[in-house]
Order: C-alpha cells, then sequence, then structure tokens
C-alpha cells in the first residue's frame, strides 16, 4: 500500500518519501497468494462488487505500466477460479453463489464434474461440481514489489528510506504534520498510514480509527515438475494457485496468532490435507518452501482508505485478505484524497 501509493501520488506531481522499517514487501505483500479474486471472495456481498470488480478489471492495464515503468513481468494471468464441490450440500452451495453471482450481472458458470474437468483435468476424481469464475486472476506478488521497486528507484520524485521505524506520529494543534523516526523527525503535508497489520500500533494514530488486527496465513509452495495444474482452484477452506511454470501455491490458513510468524505443522497438514484434495497429483510435487505473515483485518469492517479523522493523516491499511487485489484502486483513491 506504501509503495503503490507514492507511486500515484509522486504520478500526480507530489514529491514521496516511503519509510519502511525493514525493506518494502518485507510483510504481508511478497507473501501473499496474489490471487485477483474479486468474484470467488465475494461470498453474497454485494456492496463489495463494483469495487472488487474495478480494481480485478484495473489491473490488465496496471501490470503493463509497471512493467513499462520497471522492465518487471508481475505475472498477471487471467487464470480463472474453480470452486469445487464434493458433496450434495456443497453444490447445492455453489449453485446458490451462482445464482447470486448471475443476479448481479456477474459471470460464473455451475459445472457439473465433465465440464469442470474439461477446464482443469487436474481436479479429484470425487469432484462433483464446481463454479468456474473465468475472469478472475492472479498476479505474483514478490515479482510486484520488484516491479514497484524499480519503478520507484526511476522516479526522481520518490526516495525510500529502508530500515526507518515510524516512532509516531507528529500531532500539532489538531493536525498531522510528519512523524518522528528512530533518527530525527521528518514533517510533511500529507501523512499516509500505510503500516498493514502495525497500523494501530503507532501511536498518535487517532483512538477513534477501527484497530488493525494481525490474521496470520501459511502458504505452503510446492514445485510441479512438469506443471499440470492451469486454473486456480478453491475447495474447501483451500487453494491452490498455478503460477504456469511449475509452481504451485498452497493456501492459506486464518489464524488469530498475534504477531508470532511461524509455520505450524497443523498449518502445513492443513493446507496440504485440503490442497491434495482439490489436485490430488499436487501429492508428487516437490516441497519448495514454506511462510506465514499476516493480512491486516479491521473487525466488522472494510479497509481503511482515505481522509481519516486527524487532518494530514490519510490511511492506506486494513485490506485484509484482498490487499493486493486492491493496491492500485487503493493507491488512486489516497492520491485522491492528498491531493484533493
Ligand atoms: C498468506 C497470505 C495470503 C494472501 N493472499 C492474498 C491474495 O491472494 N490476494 C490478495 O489480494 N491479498 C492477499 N493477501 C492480503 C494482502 O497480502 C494484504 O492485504 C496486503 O499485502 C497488505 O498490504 P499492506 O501494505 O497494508 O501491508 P504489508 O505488506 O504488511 O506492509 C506494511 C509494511 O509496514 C511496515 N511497518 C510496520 N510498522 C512500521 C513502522 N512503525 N515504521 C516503518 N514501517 C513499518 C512493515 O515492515 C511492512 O513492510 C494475503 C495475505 C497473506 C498473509
Amino acid at each position: 500500500m506504501g509503495c503503490a501509493s507514492a507511486l500515484a501520488l509522486a504520478g500526480r506531481g507530489a514529491d514521496v518519501v516511503v519509510l519502511e522499517r525493514a525493506v518494502p514487501g518485507a510483510e504481508a505483500s511478497s507473501a501473499a497468494a496474489g490471487i485477483l479474486g474479486a468474484q470467488v471472495e465475494l461470498h453474497g456481498r454485494a456492496e463489495d462488487a463494483a469495487i472488487f470488480l474495478r480494481a480485478r478489471d484495473g489491473w490488465k492495464t496496471w501490470a503493463q505500466a509497471l512493467r513499462e515503468a520497471s522492465g518487471v513481468d508481475v505475472g498477471h494471468k487471467v487464470s480463472g477460479v474453480l470452486r469445487v464441490a464434493k458433496d450434495e450440500p456443497e453444490r447445492a452451495d455453489l449453485a446458490r453463489e451462482a445464482a447470486w453471482q448471475a443476479g448481479q450481472g456477474l459471470r460464473a458458470s455451475l459445472l457439473d464434474a465433465a465440464q469442470a474437468r474439461e477446464v482443469e483435468p487436474a481436479i479429484a476424481p470425487d469432484v462433483v461440481a464446481a463454479l468456474h469464475f473465468p475472469d478472475d486472476a492472479q498476479v505474483d506478488p514478490p515479482a510486484l514489489l520488484r516491479a514497484m521497486m524499480v519503478a520507484i528507484a526511476r522516479s526522481p520524485r520518490i526516495t525510500v528510506r529502508a530500515g526507518a521505524t515510524v516512532q509516531r506520529l507528529i500531532v500539532e494543534g489538531d493536525r498531522c504534520a510528519g512523524v518522528v523516526l528512530d533518527e530525527g523527525t521528518l514533517r510533511a503535508d500529507a501523512t499516509v498510514l500505510a503500516a498493514g497489520s502495525w497500523s494501530s500500533l503507532v501511536p498518535g494514530v487517532p483512538e477513534s480509527l477501527p484497530a488493525v488486527r494481525p490474521v496470520r496465513g501459511q502458504i505452503v509452495l510446492l514445485e510441479e515438475r512438469p506443471p499440470r495444474v492451469r486454473s486456480i482452484v478453491f475447495g474447501a477452506g483451500t487453494y491452490v494457485v498455478p503460477r504456469g511454470d511449475g509452481r504451485v501455491l498452497c493456501g492459506s490458513t486464518m489464524e488469530q496468532a498475534g504477531y508470532r510468524k511461524e509455520v505450524t505443522a497443523a498449518g502445513v497438514h492443513a493446507i496440504l490435507d485440503g490442497a491434495l484434495a482439490c489436485v490430488p497429483s499436487l501429492g508428487a510435487a516437490q516441497l519448495a518452501g514454506t511462510w506465514s505473515n499476516f493480512r491486516p483485518h479491521v473487525a466488522g469492517h472494510g479497509a481503511l482508505v482515505g481522509a481519516s479523522p486527524l487532518p494530514g493523516l490519510f490511511l492506506a491499511t486494513g485490506h485484509h485478505r484482498n490487499g493486493i487485489l486492491l493496491s492500485k484502486l487503493t493507491a488512486d483513491a489516497v492520491a485522491d484524497a492528498v491531493l484533493g
């Protein structure tokens, strides 16, 4: 959110400093699976449909702009998502979801077992039906962060201070006037809070803002040789994301674990159990890595974006499961709010 907002602001003529206590992309944004799941993530929330769709549909242009600005391909692919059902109650759920999506004017097809296998031959033999979202897509988050960093490095208007921890906001006369760092202060006309799951821990952030809390997610990376899976597959509590080059990300847990950045035996067990139940051939794939990180979640609330109750302070946080999907849209909204 910080890097994307900096690029949007600089693109409109502002001078920006990105402050990051580690390196940009150190946390959730590089850990994400990168699913642009505008439809599969809706779950009947009509109020999010327009913004999720707009975010997903804007990605093609943004991926191309980032490639032109950086030379880095962010791996944008419209690979589609298949949500699979294994029994009649799950099929009935998919049928209800299909009807709801159709009522919203969205493209989603309820497929029988044979049709589902045509879309993704690798799905398990006991899949009885699937809901296909052909327009949902993906990007590769580490590549996205690299592309943004190269674009930022080439921008004369953006400075990155990696290793700079914000200790607190400077609040003067009911206005945010910048931040206090480990070493010195930085004064600014506008300050954007984009500290992910740590956003509520920055002293000076208005207490009236809803709290942002971490929801841990673990990921298992498999390497399939040769690559077989083509489509993103969602099963009960699990997803499988093939990158197209043999890498297959399997995720993810949703855990209240504070800031314990651990990969647990139970987490890996649940993820692999779910992934292999959807795509059994992954059982022969090589285990290539594991990691975990924190989704910034605001209970009972969507993301916090734009002006805050404290003049001079702007928000770009709390995007929970869909921060990669919503990054460019958020950055543009932040730039609109900051520059009027
Ligand atoms: C396992 C997992 C899978 C996910 N999958 C998807 C997905 O498929 N699709 C999708 O759209 N979204 C996904 N997400 C969600 C997405 O990753 C997040 O919503 C998004 O990356 C949040 O971005 P952010 O910039 O707010 O937070 P972060 O990327 O966490 O960045 C916050 C940054 O602030 C820095 N910081 C914190 N405090 C300070 C301070 N005091 N001073 C200086 N710097 C500070 C941190 O070091 C960090 O780098 C997933 C998340 C996880 C964990």
